[in-house]
């Protein structure tokens, strides 16, 4: 069976796990590629260019939305964000499976591209422990904090969109289920259109012959 690449958007609201489940996936299963994303934002402490993004000035993303680099990019919370369009093209065409870990406008964009992007939004056990973790990672001042709480009211307003809810209260379960429900996607019907019209070409060849 011709296997193609799919390609797989993570959303989730801030400090919900997305980083630490993304790495975890591509650590432990082979045919994953995370896209690395193009950002204005400061670095994190431990953060490096190239590896978690691509940090660049407000005037080169602005260029590279200009000479259409990216295939979706959002503001969010006072930051652009894009995706490179050169590497997620290159490994859909090599078969395998990219992940896009990007927020919601980011992500309908995605969808009115490519109609056979899977979308999963990864949420918290409760919002309590969602800002525990917010604020537990300490990366963040308070008013950022308090900036992405306000954003993650907003963003709820669109889980609908998504093909599926993943809950990431236990890790390794959550890493496991992500990996299943993308393993399902890839026994759809409407991402096996070749190999569903092979096996219709094959099947009547054999039962006239067989008349
Ligand atoms: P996001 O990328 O969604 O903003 P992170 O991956 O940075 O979130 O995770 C936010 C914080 O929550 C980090 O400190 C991380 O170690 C912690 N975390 C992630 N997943 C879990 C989990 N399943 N249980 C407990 N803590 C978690
Ligand atoms: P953070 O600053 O916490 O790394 O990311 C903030 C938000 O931007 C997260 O929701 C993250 O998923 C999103 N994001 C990261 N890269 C991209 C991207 O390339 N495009 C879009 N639309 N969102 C992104």
């Amino acid at each position: 069976m011709n296997r193609k690449g799919i390609l797989i958007v993570v959303s989730g609201f801030s400090g919900a796990g997305k980083g630490t489940l993304m790495k975890k996936l591509v650590q432990e299963y082979d045919n994953y590629a995370l896209s690395v994303s193009a950002t204005t934002r400061a670095p994190r402490a431990g953060e490096e260019d190239g590896r978690e993004y691509f940090f660049v000035t407000k005037e080169a993303f602005e260029r590279k939305i200009a000479e259409g680099g990216l295939i979706e990019y959002a503001c969010y919370c006072g930051n652009y964000y894009g995706t490179p369009r050169d590497y997620v093209e290159k490994q859909l065409e090599a078969g395998r499976d990219v992940i896009l870990e990007i927020e919601i406008q980011g992500a309908l964009k995605i969808r009115k591209q490519f109609s056979s992007a899977l979308l999963l939004f990864v949420m918290p056990p409760d919002a309590q422990e969602l800002k525990r973790r917010l604020t537990g990672r300490g990366t963040e001042t308070a008013e950022v904090i308090e900036r992405r709480m306000a954003r993650a009211v907003e963003e709820s307003e669109g889980i609908e969109e998504y093909d599926y809810i993943v809950v990431n209260d236990d890790l390794e379960s959550c890493v496991k289920q992500l990996h299943e429900i993308i393993a399902a996607a890839h026994n759809t019907p409407f991402r096996n259109e070749e190999f569903i019209e092979k096996i219709r070409g094959e099947l009547s060849v054999l039962a006239k012959g067989e008349k």
